[in-house]
């Protein structure tokens, strides 16, 4: 399978481990989300037992976050071509999280 980065576009082969683990990351996240059905399932099954249900859910709520918010997302602009760039670090993807701050938008050694 080609990896492709959030915009749908292919990773060049240098950089398909790193969206392999992205996508790994993504279906752990959603493993996430069946745990946290399964921890309201609970709750209306055993509503008699008095378990903190929702501090649990906005626990797995916050793993799923973590996980897709680092995980490699988009490909560097720079491409590589950035020696030291101070965006990707020299790995050429960054994460959501990162991808979302104003400074992604300039790549600069
Ligand atoms: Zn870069």
């Amino acid at each position: 399978m080609r990896e492709r980065d959030a915009e749908g576009k292919p990773v060049p082969d240098w950089l398909a481990d790193a969206f392999a683990v992205g996508r790994r990351f993504r279906e752990v996240g959603a493993k996430i989300n069946v745990l946290e059905a399964e921890v309201k399932t609970l709750q209306a099954n055993y509503f008699e037992v008095d378990f903190r249900v929702e501090e649990c859910v906005r626990a797995l709520r916050k793993a799923r976050n973590i996980l897709l918010e680092d995980a490699p997302y988009e490909r560097c602009e720079c491409l590589g071509k950035v020696p030291g760039c101070h965006i990707c670090l020299g790995r050429q993807w960054i994460s959501a999280s990162r991808y979302r701050r104003p400074s992604h938008l300039r790549p600069r050694g």
